[in-house]
């Protein structure tokens, strides 16, 4: 009788993380806790660079969320997408970690806003076919939220699962403001993340 390993499962959070907060640190662990997950790959969108080559928002992003996750050993992030001059889509980047990786099943985190968005990405089957998604509701989706993610299993296949966590309304969007208006973002975001946004003097207008 031979020894049945079980392959690895990784869970890719993918996110513009402009910047990284609580909430999405909290939904990776959440999901890695509830799926029995080896540990969670924070992956920063890439951004197309402008005029000078130098993509100065894409770093501090990846710096910030590197920070974030420092202290915690079942959290890393991924380079993959930020170095990519061009504008990642999720399938081929889910392509190139497949054939990297072989021996481990993907899991791909997402709150419902981001999830409601998958019929428009890059061929959704495909992608379906490459990883399982994991969904954690988010504010004001409620309750047609399950209703609506089957109709896109029947229609592209695959799998994703829904877990109903805590509802944190914090946004990136909310901390962009909260800076540039001059208000306090600590506890909505790790200190590192605080200090470092203070020191760059990022988001200030
Ligand atoms: P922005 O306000 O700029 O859209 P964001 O806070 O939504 O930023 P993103 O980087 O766009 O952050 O999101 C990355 C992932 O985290 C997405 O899948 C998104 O749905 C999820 N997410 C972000 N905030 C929350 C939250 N408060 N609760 C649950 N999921 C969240
Ligand atoms: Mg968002």
């Amino acid at each position: 009788m031979g020894i049945i390993m079980a392959n690895l499962k990784y869970g890719i959070m993918g996110g513009t993380f402009n910047p990284i907060h609580y909430a999405h640190l909290f939904i990776a662990d959440e999901v890695k806790n509830i799926f029995n997950l080896d540990k969670i790959i924070f992956m920063p969108t890439g951004t197309p660079p402008h005029k000078n080559n130098l993509n100065i928002d894409a770093f501090h992003r990846y710096t910030m969320t590197k920070l974030a996750v420092a202290d915690n050993c079942k959290f890393t992030v991924t380079d993959i997408e930020v170095l990519n001059q061009d504008v990642s889509y999720t399938v081929d980047t889910m392509k190139r970690l497949k054939s990297l990786h072989s021996d481990i099943d993907f899991y791909f985190i997402t709150g419902a806003d981001a999830i409601l968005e998958l019929p428009h990405w890059k061929n959704p089957e495909v992608l379906l076919s490459l990883c399982k998604f994991i969904t954690v509701n988010r504010p004001s989706y409620g309750d047609d939220l399950e209703h609506k993610i089957k109709e896109i299993t029947d229609r592209f296949g695959g799998e994703i699962f829904l877990v109903n966590g805590p509802e944190l309304s914090v946004s990136s969007t909310q901390i962009r403001q909260r800076v540039k208006e001059g208000k306090t973002i600590r506890y909505l975001v790790p200190d590192e993340v605080n200090e470092y946004i203070i020191k760059n003097k990022l988001y200030i207008e």
